[in-house]
């Protein structure tokens, strides 16, 4: 059985790489998803408040819009109706429209 690889073979799967790449990279560029701007990045959080919005699932965007941070009783909306707002929970800025385990409706 003859295992050599050619000249021509290894250069041919060389030029595929790029290709390859250049394809993903399009693909990704397709990605319609919604992007939720963070209101506090993971580099802007201790490491011990990033373990406890991960422990406590914390999301900036509900998948229950009836059940996000404007609506929970910890929250306290930005100034001028902005995206972020404070949690008593959470050091740090979180969205109106996040969510967490420790949701609890806000009372009227
Ligand atoms: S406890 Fe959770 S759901 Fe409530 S405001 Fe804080 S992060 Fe949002």
């Amino acid at each position: 059985m003859d295992t050599s690889v050619s000249r021509r073979a290894v250069l041919g799967r060389a030029a595929a790489i790029p290709v390859a790449g250049a394809a993903l990279w399009a693909l990704s560029a397709c990605d319609d998803t919604p992007k939720v701007e963070a209101c506090a990045g993971p580099n802007n959080l201790t490491v011990s408040e990033n373990t406890l919005r991960k422990a406590s699932n914390y999301v900036e965007q509900a998948a229950d819009p009836a059940k996000n941070c404007l609506g929970c009783g910890f929250f306290t909306p930005g100034e001028g109706g902005a995206r972020c707002g404070k949690c008593e929970i959470f050091l740090g800025p979180v969205n109106a429209q996040g969510h967490c385990d420790s949701w609890a409706a806000r009372q009227a």
